[in-house]
């Protein structure tokens, strides 16, 4: 059924007639990657889409959602087999001409919402390019690092990095039949030292992203024996809550034209 806050949904001329000042674009991004013996390959992509399409029902008036852009920078997990990547200054430039292409429609508030760790640094880069050549305002969310705190409280692993605890929990809460739980696994085998860890919510001061054969034998690095359907839609509500709130400080911010000084 035809929803307004998809932005696939609509037709040019509903597109020309949004009230694009006061409308925040979502645009979902992530990557296909393994994920251990027991979630698919679509985890980040399935989890990120899930966040940002349940914060767009809660607030459908105010935000556009986009369709995923499903592949991203996934080069140190190439030693396994189901990973697709694309190439750093392919995907900054592939991020930041469909982001352009927003901004010459007239969106002035577009948000990044990444699933994938490591697309970090290429689409801060790509937000800032479309900023330079835009009037619009372009951010980046991990939204994890929005219930850093609540992570902490409702996981009992120390390592939330990937295919564990928090990540098979959220699969688990939208969709059980993907997760085979009887091949979840612990495995913290990295070697961890007082400078660097492997976090999705909290960087390390001495960052580096190693090659992930190097890592872990499974692709899992945390504990997913750990994950319970329970914990994935506490953590799923909490990250939909914050994304809502996020989205009315972010749609309602002032953007103050620019003075040229020389
Ligand atoms: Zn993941």
């Amino acid at each position: 059924m035809k929803k307004r806050f998809l932005y696939s949904h609509l037709t040019w001329p509903e597109i020309r007639d949004l009230d694009k000042e006061n409308i925040v674009v979502i645009q979902p991004f992530a990557a296909i990657e393994d994920h251990g013996p027991h979630l698919p390959v679509e985890t980040d992509n399935l989890l990120i889409n899930e966040i940002c399409r349940a914060t767009a029902e809660k607030i459908p008036d105010h935000v556009i959602l986009m369709p995923i852009i499903p592949y991203g920078y996934v080069e140190h997990h190439m030693d396994f087999p189901g990973p697709i990547s694309i190439s750093a200054h392919n995907l900054i430039g592939y991020l930041s001409d469909a982001l352009i292409s927003l901004t010459r429609h007239g969106f002035k508030r577009i948000l990044v919402a990444n699933g994938h760790g490591s697309n970090r640094p290429f689409m801060d880069v790509a937000a800032r390019i479309v900023m330079e050549k835009s009037e619009a305002i372009v951010a980046t969310l991990t939204p994890y690092s929005l219930i850093k705190k609540e992570i902490k409280e409702i996981c009992e692993s120390q390592f939330i990095s990937h295919a564990e605890e928090m990540e098979t929990s959220l699969v688990l809460y939208l969709d059980k039949s993907l997760v085979d739980e009887s091949k979840a696994v612990k495995e913290i085998d990295f070697p961890i030292s007082k400078f660097h860890w492997r976090s999705l919510v909290e960087a390390p001061p001495l960052g580096f992203m190693d090659r992930w054969s190097r890592i872990s034998k499974t692709g899992v690095v945390g504990d997913a024996t750990l994950a319970t359907r329970e914990k994935g839609e506490k953590l799923f509500q909490l990250i939909v809550e914050r994304m809502v709130e996020l989205i009315h400080d972010f749609r309602t911010r002032e953007i103050r034209p620019k003075v040229d000084l020389h």
